[in-house]
């Protein structure tokens, strides 16, 4: 097996420590086993990502010598690497998973999910929203549908029990089923959201380890599903700590400056940050 590790930014503000961060152990992973390392641009949030934050991840990397050997820029066999070009496959996924009982159309607007969650907390549940809560009758359904109602696709999700995720780093991680939403997979604008995109890419360009930040460990039960539900093994999980203030909260701009180019603006060598990085 060929190792294949990838680092997958949203191009959606100045290029981020934690990227570079993350982009270290990815690259350095890969070289360790002789595989490939991989620069993916997830930019399906079209409101919020650019262009010039693109093209500023990119040469901040490159100017930390954090190269790679697949990307948007260099191309490669598994292209393209920007969810943006392939935003039309995403939809086929979903509806494969709709014709597979596994996903469901959804047609619930703002103010009734804001209802069904007042509900919710009214009877003192705490718990994610399910398909049970969220799927209109057919008949209500069809009529939505017949009107030209905006809808979402949303995947299925156990209501209860519980979800084991095995991680690299962490061993064996429990999580609670009952705590996960019926996550959108398509938006209504027809673009994926980062859990469908993610792991039909992770799939397309045989990921082999996924190394990221562990604030997705949460989205790990959504990923794992996802893969049984597509028929597809799943790539080994490893969440890495977050970059973190000395107070332990999490790295924020508005406590110390987040952007690669600021340390390179202010006179910082490419050696030092990554050194820096590798001994966090
Ligand atoms: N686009 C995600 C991010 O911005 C990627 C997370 C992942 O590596 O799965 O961090």
């Amino acid at each position: 097996m060929t190792v294949r590790t990838r680092v997958a930014p949203s191009p959606t503000g100045d290029p981020h420590v934690g990227t570079a961060y993350i982009a270290l152990f990815n690259r350095c992973f890969a070289r360790q086993h002789g595989g490939q390392f991989i620069l993916r641009i997830e930019d399906t949030d079209q409101t919020r990502s650019s262009d010039a934050s693109e093209q500023a991840i990119l040469e901040s990397l490159r100017w930390l010598g954090l190269d790679w050997d697949e990307g948007p820029d260099v191309g490669g066999p598994h292209a393209p690497y920007r969810q943006s070009e392939r935003a039309g496959d995403y939809r086929l996924y979903a509806e494969r998973l709709i014709a597979d009982g596994h996903a469901f159309k959804c047609f619930r607007s703002a103010e009734e999910l804001d209802q069904l969650r007042a509900e919710l907390k009214e009877r003192s549940e705490n718990r994610a929203l399910k398909p049970a809560d969220l799927e209109l009758p057919a008949d209500e359904q069809q009529r939505r549908e017949d009107a030209g109602d905006p809808y979402v696709i949303r995947m299925r999700v156990p209501e209860s029990g519980r979800c084991e995720i095995d991680d690299m780093l962490r061993g064996t991680v429990e999580l609670d089923w009952s705590l996960v939403d019926a996550q959108i997979l398509l938006k209504s604008d027809g673009m994926p959201t980062y859990h469908l995109a993610n792991v039909v890419d992770d799939h397309l360009m045989e990921i082999t380890h996924v190394i990221r930040g562990e604030e997705w460990l949460n989205s790990a039960p959504k990923h794992k599903l996802l893969y049984q539900y597509f028929g597809w093994d799943m790539p080994v999980l490893c969440h890495m700590p977050l970059l973190r203030n000395p107070d332990k909260s999490k790295l924020s701009k508005r406590k110390n400056p987040v952007s690669i180019n600021f340390y390179r603006r202010m006179g910082y060598l490419p050696e030092a940050v990554v050194n820096y990085l590798g001994r966090m």
